[in-house]
């Protein structure tokens, strides 16, 4: 068990927990809180919240036709694609287990190179047509600075990471938050190699009736 310092903003986690995020989305909060004690009690924490909440629901004044509108929206948008039975789970030092019924065991993980000192495995999961990416980065690499097509959120499940702009240090455990209006440069550090999970993420849509209602009580 690792102590996360740098983790996903709160309402991943909030959106998460009632049940809105995308399941690439998911994935990544999923494998966070397996590694992060304080995230995983603020989920619990969370969901029992949306709970109490969606109990209180009946009771509060609600617009004529609102649920039948919310219906009606949700009916209009894309089902999810089946997903394929997952794997049975095994025990895995470096990927927790949200995240190793989508990859395997780690150390048969199929790495396709990509750059020099680079290599990637993308998850058979997408967001928003982005495939999920594991990236192995060799020790000592520079990424130059870059910028983002949307926001990011990228999660280091070992070795570390720098980010030159404020030299803070991303650790096994940690997530890291970037956007288009994000421009920076990353230092792996040279002592092991580092491999981090990246989610291309959708701007915070909360999906499904709970997390709609949920989120819309809350005014987010
Ligand atoms: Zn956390």
């Amino acid at each position: 068990m690792t102590s996360a310092v740098h983790h996903p903003p709160e309402e991943y986690l909030l959106s998460y927990a009632a049940g809105g995020l995308s399941e690439g989305e998911a994935v990544l909060v999923a494998t966070h809180a397996a590694l992060c004690r304080s995230c995983r009690k603020r989920v619990g924490e969370l969901e029992a919240m949306a709970g109490a909440l969606l109990s209180a629901l009946p009771a509060a004044p609600v617009s004529p036709g609102l649920l039948q509108s919310t219906l009606a929206r949700l009916d209009a948008e894309p089902r999810p694609t089946p997903k394929t039975p997952p794997p049975p789970p095994v025990e895995d030092a470096l990927l927790p287990r949200p995240l190793l019924r989508y990859t395997g065991p780690s150390d048969r993980i199929p790495w396709k190179k990509a750059l020099s000192g680079v290599w990637v495995y993308e998850l058979p999961v997408a967001v928003e047509g982005v495939p999920v990416r594991l990236r192995r980065f060799a020790k000592g690499v520079h990424i130059p600075p870059h910028t983002h097509g949307g926001a990011e959120l990228e999660l280091v499940l070992s070795g570390g990471a720098k980010d030159d702009r404020d030299g803070r240090l991303y650790e096994r455990g940690d997530v890291a938050y970037n956007d288009e209006n994000d421009v920076h440069s990353v230092t792996i550090e040279d002592d092991e190699p580092c491999i981090a999970l990246g989610v291309h993420v959708a701007r915070l849509k909360p999906r499904g009736l709970w997390s709609r209602l949920v989120f819309g009580y809350l005014g987010w």
